[in-house]
């Protein structure tokens, strides 16, 4: 039986243009985000791990600010959180302020001596996280979530609502096809199936589609392109990168669209 929780995100994902799985971490990371922000911003657990991580990734640290300013027109959040981390930045830095110092002072000689030394930590070691990004964490949870949920979905054999559903979509990108594979079990095999079958008839139509595109630069050139051929580049581009954040070119998908 597919997943309740999973059906009824399912359902919004497949009428956003892009891999229907990257729409689903990009918006559990956005509820995860405000979470953060409204719930834990003051609580020491988090706290100590927003230090050990220093802070987030580029892509969630630009999330965490964007959301913020969206949804809540403010960034008191943000603010807190990275007047928090550039005090521990700032008595870091203090520390590492003689080093320019001992290395100008440094002699080939001890250049030489050093090889022989047990490898000694970088010189920014004491800037770099000791911890990943809780975002990242979390969004790698869900998406295994959701990649199993949907093999779950598109396998029971009493209900076809899921494969229905995901012929209205613009079809899983790249990287969620090789999740499925890596995390398909017995009991989801023919959901699998199904996934890979239609993603060998989407790149093919997708090969043929860019051939004659290409074809049309050339030799071709007084055909008029189809629009499947005119957008195909760009579903080539949501294939191997997967949905972007935020907005996202929209191409016309003539060719399996059920
Ligand atoms: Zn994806
Ligand atoms: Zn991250």
């Amino acid at each position: 039986m597919i997943n309740p929780f999973f059906a009824n995100k399912f359902e919004q994902a497949v009428k956003v243009t892009g891999c229907p799985l990257c729409y689903m971490r990009q918006q559990a990371e956005v509820k995860y985000i405000r979470s953060i922000i409204s719930d834990h911003i003051n609580d020491p657990a988090s706290r100590v791990h927003i230090i050990n991580s220093l802070g987030y990734c580029p892509t969630h640290t630009w999330k965490v600010a964007e959301v913020e300013k969206r949804e809540d027109g403010e960034s008191l959040g943000t603010s807190i959180i990275y007047e928090h981390l550039a005090l521990v930045i700032t008595e870091r830095l203090e520390k590492l302020k003689r080093y320019p110092n001992l290395l100008a002072q440094d002699n080939p000689l001890l250049q030489q001596a050093r090889k022989y030394l047990p490898q000694q930590a970088s010189p920014s070691a004491s800037l770099r996280a000791e911890k990943p990004c809780r975002v990242c964490q979390m969004s790698t949870e869900s998406d295994d979530s959701y990649v199993r949920w949907l093999l779950e979905g598109l396998a029971d054999p009493d209900n076809d609502e899921t494969r229905r559903l995901y012929k209205l979509s613009n079809r899983v990108c790249f990287d969620h096809l090789r999740q499925a594979l890596d995390k398909a079990v017995p009991a989801s095999a023919a959901g699998l199936q199904f996934l890979l079958e239609d993603a060998l008839e989407t790149l093919k139509t997708l090969d043929a589609d860019l051939r004659s595109h290409i074809s049309k630069y050339d030799y071709d050139k007084r055909s008029p392109r189809s629009e499947g051929e005119q957008f195909s580049w760009l579903r080539a581009v949501y294939f191997f990168a997967g949905r972007r954040e935020g907005d996202n070119p929209r191409p016309e998908f003539s060719d399996l669209q059920t």
